[in-house]
């Protein structure tokens, strides 16, 4: 499969990621496989054929499968969300007793899930900033790290604390869902999991909710689909087929999202009245140094604060291309104001996910927008 070749470029390991070999009169992707059951053989059962019943497998599902594992660099398994994928990698590796160290900036459901089952579960939680400083690895299970942290931007270097994890015991998982295997493989850097939201800039549409766990452990991956098996958060097959679709252009989604926010930024850092700017790609943001010497590419999403929650209204109120919604990473640009969801950021504080619109219609419409809302 041309995918899986690593010399390849990320646009054409994106368009070739998880396809079948080529045959005639066969579509490039094969259009999904709609079954929660199969024809079995009537003697061997399920032993004779790949396909018996949904909820462990379906061939829709393997394809994308193949395609995220080709693009992280290991085996893939597909959940029916990011939360699903990140509470089945928790619930997989944690044990009564153990110790997890869990990021305090990150993605907040998280947090709610490690104060609420895990707890229950008698998992001791710490939260730890993703810009640091990590404390001590003894005793501790699992360390994961979600870098750049959504929505504060922060970078956690990977490689630094997977050394000092391993030496202490630790596994590592990376929440991998704002970079994306395009602006960095985890697992390469020497993560043991890469866990992710696909539902963000991975497929790009916002149409679809999809999460993934990824690694090289055949332990730990036996361990997460048997979990699958039997939690039964997978998937649908058209969700998987459209997903699938959507990666052939994440190359090209994230080089103009990336162009876009670099523009973004550059704009915003002009302006006297916002404050506390973030990007990754900034020289002279806190997380520009390790983004650059870890990341291949910068996120499109920049954030910002703007004082109150009612100038936010104006501000979304007087832009035509900036749409209100949450999630981020689509190709339309969108901005949330985190406070509204619980998120512990400022009632001013923006996330801004700049989409593929020319980038020149995009500053002007925020200019504007700034403008009238002051
Ligand atoms: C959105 C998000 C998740 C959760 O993903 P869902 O697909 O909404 O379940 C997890 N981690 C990060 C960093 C996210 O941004």
């Amino acid at each position: 499969m041309p995918g899986t070749r690593p010399e390849y470029g990320d646009g054409t390991r994106c368009v070739h990621a998880g396809l079948p070999d080529a045959v005639p009169g066969e579509p490039f992707l094969p259009g999904p496989v709609l079954a929660a059951t199969y024809h079995l053989d009537p003697v061997e059962g399920p032993r004779a054929a790949a396909n018996g019943y949904g909820r462990p497998d379906n061939p829709t599902r393997r394809l994308l499968e193949e395609a995220i594992g080709s693009l992280e660099g290991g085996d893939c398994r597909v959940f029916a969300s990011g939360m699903a994928a990140i509470s089945g990698a928790l619930l997989t590796v944690l044990r009564p007793g153990d110790t997890a160290l869990l990021p305090a900036d990150g993605y907040y459901p998280l947090r709610s899930l490690a104060t609420g089952t895990l707890a229950e579960l008698g998992v001791t939680v710490h939260f730890v900033p993703t810009a640091g400083p990590y404390p001590s690895f003894e005793g501790v299970r699992l360390v994961l790290l979600e870098t750049p942290s959504n929505p504060g931007l922060d970078v956690a270097d990977i490689a630094a604390v997977a050394q000092r994890a391993h030496a202490a015991g630790a596994l590592v998982a990376v929440d991998n869902t704002t970079a994306t295997p395009l602006g960095q493989r985890p697992l390469e850097l020497g993560a043991d999991l890469v866990v992710a939201s696909g539902t963000k800039a991975l497929t790009g549409h916002a149409d679809l909710l999809l999460g993934y766990v990824a690694t090289r452990d055949t332990v730990l991956l036996e361990r997460l689909t048997s979990w699958r098996t039997l939690g039964g958060a997978i998937p649908g097959a058209f969700d998987s087929w459209l997903a699938h679709r959507s990666l052939a252009t994440m190359d090209l989604r994230l080089a103009r999202q990336s162009a876009n926010a670099a523009a973004v930024a550059a704009a915003l850092a002009q302006r006297p009245d916002l404050s506390g700017l973030r990007w990754p790609g900034l020289p002279g943001d806190p997380s520009y140094a390790v983004a650059a010497q870890q990341m291949r590419r910068i996120p499109g999403i920049v954030s910002f604060d703007l004082g109150s929650a009612e100038r936010v209204g104006r501000f979304l109120g007087a832009s035509r291309l900036i749409a209100a919604a949450t999630s981020f990473g689509g190709v339309h640009t969108s901005a949330d104001r985190r406070e509204q969801w619980g998120d512990d950021t400022p009632p001013g504080f923006v996330r801004l996910s700049c989409g593929v619109e020319d980038t020149a219609d995009l500053v002007a419409d925020l200019r504007a927008a700034l403008d009238a809302s002051r």
